[in-house]
């Protein structure tokens, strides 16, 4: 069996030097995210759809983390690329995401599957700002309601004042 020579072509992701200031969301930070998307969505690996995604995370300390979607033969276990997105974000640091951004395979707006909108309301809440097709909109429109920490929180305080 042959290992494949790693990529050293290309800079790995936790050492993207581009820190931006989480505060400053203007249009130039969101022009990154969109090219840290579409360099994202070029590390794909879709042999069954051809359907490349990349996604990008700016976090609350001002690093970008990304991520692709990863394919796999048994269909059900593939990774969206939201996945590996919050992948580099634990392997990077941690921290909150504070925007975040999704193409496909043209360059184009894509909005994260149901599953992975509650995969980022956990590592960014309510307030994630989220690039949509119809314009940027929190996480609290995109995902109303959402279960999350809180609810595991309150029902474990509820439980030990109880005992
Ligand atoms: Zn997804």
């Amino acid at each position: 069996m042959t290992v494949p020579e790693p990529n050293t072509s290309e800079h790995a992701w936790s050492e993207e030097p581009t820190p931006v200031c989480p505060d400053d969301l203007s249009e130039g930070t969101w022009e990154l995210l969109r090219e840290e998307a579409r360099r994202a969505m070029t590390k794909a690996y879709v042999p069954y759809s051809s359907y490349p995604v990349g996604a990008a995370g700016l976090v609350d300390d001002g690093r970008i983390v990304g991520g692709c979607n990863i394919e796999n033969a048994s269909f059900g276990v593939t990774l969206c690329a939201e996945c590996s997105l919050v992948s580099d974000l634990f392997m990077s640091g941690g921290g909150r995401l504070v925007a975040f951004d999704c193409v496909d395979g043209d360059g184009n707006t894509l909005v994260p599957c149901g599953r992975c909108r509650q995969l980022l309301f956990e590592h960014g809440g309510d307030d994630l700002i989220l690039n949509m097709p119809g314009g940027r909109s929190p996480m609290s429109v995109v995902l109303p309601e959402a279960f999350g920490p809180d609810h595991l929180s309150q029902a474990r305080d509820a439980h030990s004042a109880k005992h």
